[in-house]
This record gives C-alpha cells, structure tokens and sequence, in this order.
C-alpha cells in the first residue's frame, strides 16, 4: 500500500552506520517510539537552538562568553600528574596575538594527544572564558584540522537530548538520513506554496538541519513553517477522509416531538443553565437536519454535559430509534449511568450499562433487548463495539472525550447504524483556533456557565513568608467547620534534591498535625489504594477537616463541603492543572476560598500564570491565556510542549496555517477526494510520512 518510493525514510536509524543496537534503545527514546525509528522519525525532530560557529578572532580579539572558532599552533601538553585523575589535562596553544588554554576534565592523555598535536595547527572551536588572565576553552566542541575546516559546520544545530546519546551522533546520523531523502513529489497546491512562500519539502528539512542562516530553525520561517503545514494538513486530510466517509443519506430525520425531553426537563431538580438550553436547541436541530450531525459539546468537569447528551439521546427514542454513549474508562461510564438512570426512568426512556463486566446471562440479556429495540440508550465502554453487539436501529453515537479514541473505534460505533449522528463530549477546554487541529470541521456547542448554585470561588496569590498567617486562619476556618484542602507538589524530599523550598506533603502533615492534631489527615501518590480511600472517606464525613495531600486529589474526587483550598508552591503549577485542582472546591453551597502560596522571586511567566488563574474560573479562557502565554514564552533553546499529537506544528507560532490546512483538505476534497490523480498519490505519501495513513482504508487504493 504504501508508495514504494518511501521505502528509504522508512528504513529503521539503525541502517545507518554509526547506529547499533545500544543506540536504538537511545534513540526509541530521544524520538518517543515504542519501536525502532525511521528514518522519517530523525528527519522530523527538530532542531532547538543553534550554534554560531562563525566567529574567527584573533585569540586577542576573542571575546569570552562567545562561541569562537580560533587558528592556533599546539605548544604543549600538561597531563593530569598519576593519581590527581581529578586535575585536568592542560593544552597550552597560541597564535601570533597570544595564548589560549585548552582543557580536559577526565580525558585519557592518548586522546588528547593525537587530537591535539604538539608543534602542529589546529583549528579549535567552543566557548571562550576567561580564567587567571588567560583565555581559556574548557571541552572545546570540535577540533579540526585544515582539511576538517572545510567541512565545519558554520553553524550546528542543537537537538533535544537524552542521556548517553551524544549530540555528535544525532548530529552524524541526521547527516546520513538527509543523504538518503527521496526526490518527492509536491502535495501542497502551487496557490498555497506561492502564497505561503513556502519552499520544497527536500529543502526545508535540509536547511533545518543543515542551517544556513541562525533563523532558518526558528519555526515562524518558512522552513519549519512548511513542515508544519505538512503536518497539519496531513492531519486536516485525514480527518476530512473519514468525515465524508460518515456523510450522511439525505432525507433522515432524528429528533421527535419533544414528548420525552419535555418529560425529562420536569423531572430535573434543577433549571437548566442558558448554556445547556442553546446546546440542546443546536442538536435538536441538527438530529433534525437531513444532514449527519457531527458537534462537538465542550465543558468543563461539572457543567453539566451529561443531561445534555441525555436530552440529545431521548429526541431520537421519540421517534423510536436508539443511542449509545461511549466512555473511556468503566469509572466515568458508571458515572454517566448514575446521572441519567433516575432521570431516565421517570420520563420512560429505557437506559443500560454494557462494559467488561457485564458479562455471561446478564450480557446476553443486555444484547437481546437491544437488538429488539428495547434498550433507548446504552451506555458503555468499548464494550459497545464488540461485534455481537447490535442495535436494531442506532441513531446517535455519543461520545465522551474522544481524543482518546482511535478514528477506527469512533467509525466502528456508528458503523452500527445507518447515517447515525454523531456528539462528542469534552471536558478539556479546547481553544477554539485549536478545535480544528483535533476535531476538524464540526460544529461547536460550550458550555461556558457554571449550573446555577454554585458559589463563585475567591482566588488570592499570597507569598509563602506568609504561611504563618495562612497556618492562623486555617485554624479559624476549622473552628467555623470548615473543610481544607492543603496541596503539596511532592511526596518525598528526594525527589527534589537541591530544590530546598519545596515543602512536601509529609512534613506539611507533620506540622500542622502538630498544631490541629487528630484533624489533620494525609493522602498522596505512595498509599495503598484502600487506605487512600479511608482517609478521603474520612474527609468527607468532615472527620478530618484538613487534608494534606499531592495532586493525586485532583482526579476523581468530589466532597462537596470542602471550601478552602491551599496550593503551595503554586507557581511550579501549570495553568491547567491549578484550575483542575481549584476545581475541587466551589462545589457546594458555601463560598469558597483558595489560597495559591507562592515562592518569591517569581518568573515572569509565573507570575502571568497566577493572575489568569486569580482573574477567572473560566476554563476556557484559562485554555485560551495558556497558549497565548505559551506564545509569549517562545524562546529560542527552550524546548517548547507542542500540541499532543503534533510533533512540529506550534499552537502559538502557526495558529493561522490550521485554517489555511483545513481549506486546503476541503479543496482537494471537493477535487480528488478518493486521493486518485498524480496529486492524491503524492497526498497519499504526506499521510504516511506523517502517520495519518489510517483513513486510508476508507477510499481504497488510488
Ligand atoms: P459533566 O459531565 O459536564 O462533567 P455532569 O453532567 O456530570 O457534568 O453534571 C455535574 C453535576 O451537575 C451533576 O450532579 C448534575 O446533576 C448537576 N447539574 C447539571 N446541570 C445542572 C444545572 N443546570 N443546575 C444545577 N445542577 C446541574
Ligand atoms: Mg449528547
């Protein structure tokens, strides 16, 4: 299936020479491959920073601090004397204009002297210093002689690296696979390249290895910009492929009179939120569409998803068709049923729960009445998928955060009806510039509005001199019956040796056991599951109104009488998850309080942190400040976390080429969208090298 003619790129790193099989393990693990890599994998990693080699002083004139390449003549040779292993190896050399130290820390003298031989010229790069009055170069990076000048890089490019891989081996082995790269054919449009100026795929992994310019690595220049493009629109193509494979038959209409939901609303102890009224309306009209749904709900953990996906499977039970709603994980299906089940049963609608446990008679059960349409909705895991698992007429696939999901398991549920529609949930608050990147084109609901009851949530940055203070007015709050959170970053002092402000969780217990005794309580990622679940058992009796603990609270629990919240260290946290952990608290019918403790000085960039997360409790604005704050923080060396998924495309830097990917899918959907001309066989190629392949089943060979 695959174009021969990238079978080179596909040839495992370790065909090149200089690559063994100790050097696999390094490199499965420098590229973040549970196999051996491709060529294609090296090509793709990018490199970080770069070093300017250019520099060619006098060593009078080198300046220390730099990175200089000096023309010097070997005068001699000071070994670390026997025994003082510890002592460098000294190399005194000059030029006309003075002399420069070369030093070795634990080098075998043998080495050093051929590499550096007495009387003869040399050419020596690194970083100057100055040491005693001298100029000085501790491990200078390269030394060549006259003829290994000509082939110095002018400039090296630095990659992220992993321990025991040399940045000299990355360095000879990207050489080797940019040898090997296949003339390709061009997939990108020629309105796109021009307009983008983008240059040839061959050039532009070859000047981002090989730089010619310092810029030519940073991704805002064309060079990383069209390997970013590639990816993004390999990523677009593939998603644009199996949503006109999920187009759907004209003429179906899904959502009835309104007879259940109406049922279901009278039935909630609550209102619902404007938010989930407008979500409802929109899929209650999309069902209605002759066109398949395929929408996507966004809202944060606790705004009230499920009721809507609820409303959304009832308007397909009037008119007697059936739902399904898949979850990730046995726990959050269980939950889904929880909610709905009571709901469900006062309106009439008939739910089920199908996962790995239902197993033997109870199963078998299960499967007969759905497929004798006696089940409305069926909720589950990836049990649902199973082959013996039929409805008689399915409708509506639900599911729940689906980029855990494969694009197979995702088709293989609405293979299981005709022109079935489609709702995804999400409770990670995705940009909307980014909503493209992971969902492509569907339509949108948020929300954005906490159910009503909740009370708002007092966020204040206080410096952690003032713990003291906090100490007191915990003691207070515990008096009032109140119920604290207090978060530590670490379990144990050894994980952050040399880091001595990190308070761990263990000796915050300590302290303020002393000071509150039998209410202090303590939970954190080492207990045994048992006794995790007794002391938070105990918390939530209010048993124990303090309790310590690391981030392991910030899944999965829910102790609605908790009001206050400390976080120490706050500013080693990332945005998203002070706001997860913040999340835990604002539950209730209390006001709630949370303390971000906070270690001085703070970075710039923690400082912007703490205050989008004093300022709102609005997750997606708080997803929206992350990227921008991410975007400001762009500097050149510092390895930035892309998308997941994405190995080169930046959210912050090429926000603006997801839209012009998703145009330029659409079109050559509209134009070839079996991928079947001479541009699908090269399209064909950009899902390969990219790993976007999978849809390509759905249309066949080309
Ligand atoms: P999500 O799935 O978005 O994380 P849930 O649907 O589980 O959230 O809802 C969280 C809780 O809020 C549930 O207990 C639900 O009954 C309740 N809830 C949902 N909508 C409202 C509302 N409009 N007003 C009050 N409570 C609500
Ligand atoms: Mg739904």
């Amino acid at each position: 299936m695959r174009p021969s003619l990238l079978n080179p790129l596909f040839a495992p790193v370790t065909s090149l020479s200089g690559v063994g099989p100790k050097q696999d393990k390094l490199f499965r693990y420098l590229l973040d491959r549970s196999e051996t890599p491709r060529l294609v994998d090296l090509l793709l990693h990018l490199p970080t920073n770069v070093i300017d080699r250019r520099a060619r002083p006098t060593i009078r004139e080198a300046i220390p601090g730099t990175v200089v390449t000096l023309e010097v003549t070997i005068d001699r040779h000071r070994p670390a004397s026997p025994g003082r292993s510890r002592a460098p190896h000294l190399v005194y050399a000059s030029d006309e204009t003075g002399d420069v130290l070369l030093t070795y820390f634990r080098a075998k003298p043998e080495y050093i002297e051929k590499l550096l031989p007495k009387g003869e010229k040399r050419f020596v790069s690194g970083t100057a210093q100055m040491f005693d009055g001298t100029l000085q170069i501790v491990h200078p990076d390269r030394v060549v002689d006259e003829e290994g000048l000509a082939k110095l890089p002018q400039i090296d490019t630095v990659y992220p690296l992993t321990e025991g891989l040399a940045i000299g081996s990355i360095r000879r082995a990207m050489a080797q696979a940019l040898q090997k790269l296949p003339p390709l054919p061009e997939w990108i449009s020629p309105e796109v390249l021009r307009r983008c100026k983008f240059p040839p795929i061959a050039e532009a992994l070859h000047r981002v290895h090989e730089p010619v310019e310092l810029t030519d690595i940073l991704p805002q220049n064309p060079f990383w910009s069209r390997l970013a493009f590639d990816e993004l629109l390999a990523g677009q193509l593939a998603l644009a492929l199996v949503r006109a494979q999920l187009r759907r038959p004209a003429g179906v209409r899904n959502a009835g009179d309104g007879h259940l939901r109406h049922k279901i609303i009278d039935a909630l102890p609550y209102a619902l939120t404007n938010s989930q009224q407008e979500a409802a309306k929109a899929i209650a009209s999309d069902l209605n569409q002759p066109i398949r749904m395929l929408r996507l709900l966004q809202g944060d953990v606790g705004s009230g998803k499920t009721v809507v996906a609820l409303l959304a499977a009832a308007a397909v039970a009037e008119t007697g068709k059936q739902a399904a709603l898949m979850a990730p994980t046995e726990i959050l299906a269980r939950q889904h049923i929880k909610t709905i089940a009571p709901l469900a049963e006062r309106a009439g609608l008939r739910v089920a729960i199908l996962t790995g446990r239902e197993k033997g008679k109870e199963r078998r059960e299960i499967i007969t009445r759905l497929a004798d349409g006696e089940i409305d909705l069926l909720v589950g895991t990836h049990a649902l998928i199973q082959d013996d698992v039929v409805f008689k007429s399915l409708a509506l696939a639900v599911v729940d955060e689906q980029h855990r999901f494969g694009v197979r398991e995702r088709l293989a549920l609405t293979e299981k009806g005709d022109a079935v529609d489609v709702l995804v949930l999400s409770a990670t608050p995705i940009p909307r510039t980014l909503v493209l990147t992971y969902f492509g084109d569907m339509d949108i609901s948020e929300l954005r509005e906490k159910p009503a009851g909740r009370q708002p949530i007092d966020t204040r940055a206080v410096a952690d001199s003032r713990t003291g203070e906090i100490i007191d007015a915990v003691g207070r709050a515990i008096k009032d019956g109140k119920l604290v959170y207090w978060i530590c970053p670490l379990v144990e002092e050894s994980e952050a040796e040399g880091i001595e402000h990190l308070t761990n969780a263990t000796k915050r217990f300590e302290i303020l056991q002393k000071r509150f005794g039998e209410r202090v309580g303590l939970v954190h990622g080492q207990m045994k599951g048992t006794e995790k679940d007794r002391v938070m058992a105990q918390f939530a009796a209010g048993e124990i109104q303090v309790l310590v603990a690391t981030t392991v609270v910030e899944v999965g629990v829910d102790v609605p009488a908790a009001s206050i919240m400390v976080i120490e260290n706050a500013e080693r946290f990332g945005l998203a998850q002070l706001h997860q952990l913040r999340g835990r608290i604002g539950r209730g019918s209390e006001a709630s309080t949370c303390l971000l403790l906070y270690h001085e000085p703070l970075t710039e960039m923690s400082a912007a942190r703490l205050k989008v997360i004093r300022e709102t409790t609005d997750g997606f604005r708080i997803a929206e400040e992350d990227l921008r704050l991410r975007g400001e923080g762009e500097v050149l060396g510092t390895r930035q976390s892309g998308l997941p998924g994405y190995r080169i495309a930046r959210p912050e830097v090429h926000a603006q080429l997801i839209a012009q990917a998703r145009d330029e899918a659409l079109r050559i959907m509209q134009s070839d969208p079996k991928l079947k001309g001479e541009r699908g066989e090269a399209l064909r190629c950009l899902l390969y090298l990219y790993e976007r392949d999978e849809a390509l089943p759905l249309i066949g060979a080309g």
